[in-house]
């Protein structure tokens, strides 16, 4: 059922669609439809009061053709294996796709962090970091943060590899703290790769996003960032929400007090002088732009025959199911697909990282700079792909212009043994 779409079953049927436009051998494209192997793992740790408990754990690495493989690392309680296996390949378009030198690989850890004290939360990670400890490092597998992890979690990451190998390691992560060895803007990057993408999407289509109305489904690092970057350009953030439900003003949120209310609060519930709607609801406003920005299979073929808005860009990884997908398509929706629009973290992890093996920082402006010429370069590639070819939308071109990335690596490499 689309409505419970697997987003691992998500990921193969997106290559498929792409492999029409390919001239890849049916042989190849098994190859890049299935991870290259995923470690799945039980992660044991005392509680607070003495009690034991135990958490399912994986780390899939999907394909390392094009470098060492990179994603980040989940805290949910609907974290399964097949979502990790998809989110990992994603990270390999998505890399290839803005052509930064890494694979693609996601982890995640069963859990709901909100029931656990700060303490709890190290050891599991330090646990996660044992066992992870084999198949990471700086040149082989690279954690970063995702859904509920930060910079708290890369630094106890960081923290434990580096004791048990006995060395500085400071790449081995990204999305650490700045004085633990973390990029200036990488907080904000995804969220600004979300306003880039927007941006340049609209001047594509001759709209300007400083006259777009927007709505903006969760308010998580990406959402929030998002919201304050495209306040910034003159756009109209008129709904926005959260897991518990969103907030709605016609005439404009202001962005910072909303931010500042759930920061408070813990929701975006109940901020002063707005109406409150439903995630659906949200989903189906009319606006020029709607940023799904929570979690997978949020527009669902159920949804999709409702969805009002013009633009979508995806701040999250799998918003829209393939079969809403092609829902939107027919209805004249452009979608920026998730494997540009959010690469921006992993381009800004991949500046940390080079900044981290040369042992030199470099500054806030610099990092932005290099970010909007990676981000803007990606989309009039795909652009120019989307117009070269018959593929029906943004996303099956950004998947043919990633998948030839790939698969040209892959045979310049040759087979051995
Ligand atoms: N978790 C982020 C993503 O889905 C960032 C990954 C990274 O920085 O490696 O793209």
């Amino acid at each position: 059922m689309a409505d419970h779409a697997n987003p691992f079953e998500s990921l193969q049927a997106q290559i498929d669609d792409a492999s029409a436009y390919l001239d890849v051998g049916d042989d190849v494209l098994e190859r890049l439809k299935h991870p290259e192997r995923v470690l799945e793992t039980n992660l044991s740790i005392e509680r607070d009061d003495g009690s034991l408990d135990v958490f399912r754990a994986y780390r899939s690495q999907f394909n390392g053709d094009r470098g060492p493989y990179k994603g980040g690392i989940r805290y949910h309680p609907g974290v399964n294996r097949a979502e990790v296996k998809a989110l990992s390949g994603w990270m390999v378009y998505k890399c290839a796709v803005v052509d930064i030198p890494y694979g693609g690989g996601k982890g995640g850890i069963a859990v709901d962090p909100r029931e656990y004290s700060a303490s709890e939360l190290e050891r599991l990670t330090r646990a996660f970091a044992v066992e992870l400890r084999p198949f990471i490092g700086e040149n082989q597998d690279i954690p970063a943060p995702d859904v509920n992890t930060g910079q708290r979690e890369m630094n106890w990451l960081k923290d434990t590899y580096e004791t048990l190998e006995n060395t500085t390691a400071p790449g081995v992560v990204t999305g650490k703290a700045i004085d633990s060895g973390g990029s200036a803007g990488r907080v904000a990057a995804t969220g600004r790769s979300v306003m880039l993408a927007a941006r340049e999407a609209f001047d594509w289509l001759d709209r300007d996003l400083a006259d777009a109305t927007v709505a903006i489904q969760g308010y998580g690092n990406v959402g929030s960032q998002a919201a304050r970057l495209i306040d910034d350009l003159g756009g109209d953030i008129v709904a926005v929400s959260d897991s518990s439900g969103g907030i709605y003003d016609p005439s404009g949120l202001a962005v910072g007090g909303a931010t500042d209310h759930k920061r408070e609060t813990g929701s975006l519930a109940g901020y002063a002088n707005t109406e409150s709607l439903t995630n659906d609801d949200l989903l189906t406003l009319d606006v020029d732009l709607l940023i799904p920005a929570a979690l997978e299979n949020a527009i669902t073929e159920s949804l999709a025959p409702d969805v009002a808005a013009d633009v979508i860009v995806e701040g999250a990884n799998g918003p829209i199911t393939p079969a809403a997908d092609d829902i939107l398509t027919e209805q004249g929706v452009y979608v920026v697909p998730d494997i540009l629009a959010n690469a921006g973290g992993v381009t800004v992890s991949y500046f940390e990282w080079v900044q981290n093996r040369q042992r030199f920082s470099w500054t806030e402006d610099r990092v932005n700079d290099e970010l909007e010429r990676v981000i803007t370069e990606a989309f009039d590639g795909l652009v120019e792909t989307y117009e070269a070819t018959d593929t029906p939308n943004l996303r099956t071109a950004a998947y043919v212009v990633a998948i030839q990335r790939v698969v040209s690596a892959f045979q310049q490499g040759g087979s051995w043994p």
